[in-house]
């Protein structure tokens, strides 16, 4: 374990790591083959442990600037389960969600958020409008942030690293 807030390196080992996470962290492994910002989230349904959905981001193949992995897992799952609340479920993404993710996520009362990596330039949970504090939000999630932390971003800082 690296202290709270420690980056770790990458190649550590990552006690912390689910295999919601390892789902998640393919999904943001397949969204970067796609030529997508690489993040990938995955909604689970927290009792049964079962994946309700799993996506990446979709915002190039879409043209939807909307398309983010978790906006896409939260309508998959809801439409699935003819919902528009999603109490019972939980929350897994490998970047810390925008604001509009973060109020997305309020919106369908999702019960806990878990991600990975930690976004000061576009987060909106721990940074930035810190969504989850504010006043107008009716809903605050249970937030794990920094799981599996180097991994997340590691996939991020390679994407930008080749393109360049
Ligand atoms: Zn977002």
């Amino acid at each position: 374990m690296t202290p709270a807030g420690g980056g770790g390196s990458l190649g550590a080992m990552e006690p912390q790591i689910t295999p919601f996470m390892e789902l998640a962290l393919a999904e943001a492994e397949a969204a970067g083959r796609r030529g997508e910002v690489p993040v990938g989230a995955v909604l689970v349904a927290a009792e049964a442990g079962e994946v309700l959905a799993a996506a990446g981001n979709r915002m190039e193949e879409t043209g939807d600037p909307t398309a983010h992995a978790e906006m896409e897992v939260i309508r998959a799952a809801a439409s699935r389960l003819g919902a528009l609340r999603l109490a019972a479920c939980d929350l897994i993404v490998t970047l810390e969600p925008c604001p509009m993710c973060a109020a997305a996520i309020s919106l369908a009362r999702i019960r806990r958020l878990t991600f990975g990596a930690y976004d000061p330039k576009g987060g909106g949970v721990d940074h930035g409008p810190r969504i989850f504090t504010q006043p107008t939000c009716h809903h605050r999630p249970e937030v794990v942030g920094g799981v599996a932390e180097a991994a997340c971003s590691g996939i991020l800082q390679a994407f930008f690293r080749d393109r360049r």
